[in-house]
């Protein structure tokens, strides 16, 4: 019995060791996914967000803080769509390994182009894509992008497996890229189709594949679709017609339900993020999905 609980014991020290965590707090899930496919059995994520949930507006909870307080990683989309919850919650966690400037602190869009930047900041009239397009996670080239960089970061912070990380990384990054010439070859058909969205948060996946953006539901980034704002697209379709209009897992359908019966074009959900749809569940999986439900309706 005492050798039992000695071996127990023994064992117990020999697995806190080996399997060491870094505990990651993912503002949303396509980050808790790439971190997944990096970090393995070495890392303990939690996501903040549901590809059902709007990343802009998320309440912040004393959950939320006390997650982040215990972090040695953060990674958000960052250029301001977690500006309504995340500064609140990183001055709430006081966690210093996770404040900005520090290795555990990566806001995904610092690290690539962003598409609809503007000339000069103004959040005038709610506009909360005032510091640019922060969707980014829909193109799978900037995806790329921030993967090296989280590589780096996760040996930098947990050194011991450096070794580990990396071949994780070469080995994702190398399915990854086929992954996108597959896709790119899947979505020819998608090339120069015009589709109306609800929100403009399919930008950077239309600049990748050559999509039109025909229409935005939402008047502005994050202000709700108004009747006379619908009535000017549907009257817009009437000499421009789409072939289809888009909404995602966390937004309402009616707008578009109501656009699609108008104009006669089919409404279509694709999931925001992994875990968005029942085929979604992870970044492979998710632009696989998306691809198909858009040559469903080509
Ligand atoms: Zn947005």
């Amino acid at each position: 019995m005492k050798l039992l609980l000695y071996i127990t014991l023994l064992w117990g020290l020999m697995l806190s060791n080996v399997w060491a965590e870094l505990r990651v707090f993912a503002c949303e899930p396509e980050w808790a996914a790439l971190v997944d496919e990096l970090g393995g059995e070495r890392v303990q994520i939690y996501s903040a967000t549901s590809a059902y949930q709007d990343p802009h507006h998320i309440e912040a909870r004393p959950s939320l803080i006390a997650k982040l307080r215990r972090a040695d990683l953060l990674i958000c989309s960052g250029a301001g769509l977690e500006e309504a919850w995340l500064p609140m919650l990183l001055r709430r966690a006081g966690n210093g390994k996770v404040q900005m400037g520090q290795p555990g602190h990566i806001m995904a869009s610092e690290h690539v182009a962003l598409l609809d930047q503007p000339q000069r900041l103004d959040r005038a009239m709610g506009d909360v894509h005032a510091a640019g397009n922060p969707h980014i996670h829909f193109d799978p080239r900037r995806i790329a992008t921030v993967a090296e960089l989280l590589n780096q970061r996760l040996q930098r912070l947990d050194e011991g497996s450096s070794e580990y990380y990396q071949r994780r990384y070469e080995q994702f990054n190398g399915r990854w890229q086929q992954s996108i010439t597959q896709w790119q070859l899947r979505a020819g058909p998608l090339h120069g189709a015009r589709l109306v969205v609800h929100h403009k948060d399919w930008r950077y996946l239309f600049d990748w594949l050559g999509i039109e953006q025909a229409a935005t539901l939402e008047p502005k980034p994050g202000i709700a679709p108004s009747a006379a704002h619908l009535a000017s697209i549907k009257r817009l379709l009437v000499d421009n017609p789409a072939t289809a209009v888009i909404y995602n897992s966390y937004q309402s359908d009616r707008a578009a339900k109501w656009l699609s019966g108008q104009a006669d074009i089919p409404a279509v959900q694709l999931p925001y993020s992994v875990g968005g749809s029942d085929k979604a569940v992870d970044l492979f999986s998710l632009f696989d999905d998306i691809i198909e439900k858009l040559l469903e309706v080509m």
